[in-house]
């Protein structure tokens, strides 16, 4: 038997369009045996994760993704096996979706002052309907106000940096984010590390601050990496000390290339992140 686990999932309390028991569920059919939930700066859909886990028989762990910034940059920083209702992690993303109430309004802003769009202005909407509103939900509405064919259309049209909704944002440090993941009794983890426009100077230098923090991880087996990335994540694992995760970071069925579940197998030499965790 494969053993698929997967250590960063969405769910529709931030970004996802799944509920919490819609995902488990998925999980299950693509038979997962540990499966750890990590919204963007929230852990709110954690219980209802953890009691559809308990029912199908999956390990659960819970978590969060949290949004930090370094050198002007933003991160991602996945805290794993954590306690959802920390004080300290609760003060750290209260922090965060003030930031994101207020960017999403100025996105708004922006978008309606583009000429291209005739006044649409999908803000209001997404900050009365979403918990965690992000740039993805902004996403959403101008597909379905049939202003971009696409998802990632939207984001390269009108929501990405040097487009006319881009709106540059200050986020809690690295540091913050790893206090407060590890108050929270969780091991902090690198999201998807390739992902980011940085040099493979700026990339170590990352790994070393982030190791130095508190860090405990980075994600190694990522859904859809190149073999090149993936070996580079596996080399920067080993030469900074740390384990590697496990990820698809899904978000809808709808982007099928990046299924739930990953094969649990990491290169030799890179220890598990899963070996620190106790999924419930
Ligand atoms: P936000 O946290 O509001 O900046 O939104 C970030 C989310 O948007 C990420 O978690 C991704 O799910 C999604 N996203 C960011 N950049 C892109 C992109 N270029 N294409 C598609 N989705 C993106
Ligand atoms: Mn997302
Ligand atoms: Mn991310
Ligand atoms: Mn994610």
């Amino acid at each position: 038997m494969f053993d698929l686990i997967d250590l960063h999932t969405h769910s529709l309390y931030s970004d996802g369009t799944l509920t919490p028991a819609e995902l488990v569920a998925r999980a299950a059919q693509r038979r997962v045996t540990v499966l750890a939930l990590t919204d963007h700066d929230t852990t709110a859909g954690c219980a209802e994760a953890l009691e559809a886990c308990r029912s199908q028989g999956i390990g659960f762990v819970p978590g969060a993704e949290l949004t930090v910034g370094w050198r002007g940059q933003e991160l991602h920083v996945v805290g794993l096996g954590l306690d959802p209702d920390n004080a300290t992690l609760r003060a750290q993303v209260g922090d965060v979706l003030a930031r994101r109430r207020t960017r999403i309004a100025a996105i708004g802003a922006k978008l309606r002052a583009d000429r291209t769009l005739g006044g649409f202005d999908p803000s209001a909407a997404v900050l009365a309907g979403q918990a965690v509103p992000t740039r993805t939900h902004v996403a959403r509405e101008l597909v379905r106000a049939g202003h971009a064919d696409s998802l990632q259309k939207a984001f390269d049209r009108f929501l990405a940096r040097r487009t006319a909704g881009y709106v540059p944002q200050e986020w809690p440090t690295l540091a913050s984010a790893i206090v407060a993941i590890a108050a929270a009794g969780g091991q902090a983890v690198l999201a998807h590390p390739h992902r980011y426009r940085l040099s493979n100077g700026a990339l170590k230098e990352l790994c070393g601050a982030f190791r130095a923090a508190g860090g405990a991880g980075i994600e190694v087996s990522l859904a859809g990496i190149s073999p090149n990335d993936a070996a580079r994540l596996a080399r920067l694992a080993r030469q900074f000390g740390l384990a590697g995760s496990v990820a698809s970071d899904f978000h809808e069925p709808g982007l099928p290339w990046r299924p739930l579940g990953r094969f649990a197998k990491l290169p030799d030499d890179v220890e598990p992140l899963l070996s620190r965790l106790t999924p419930l």
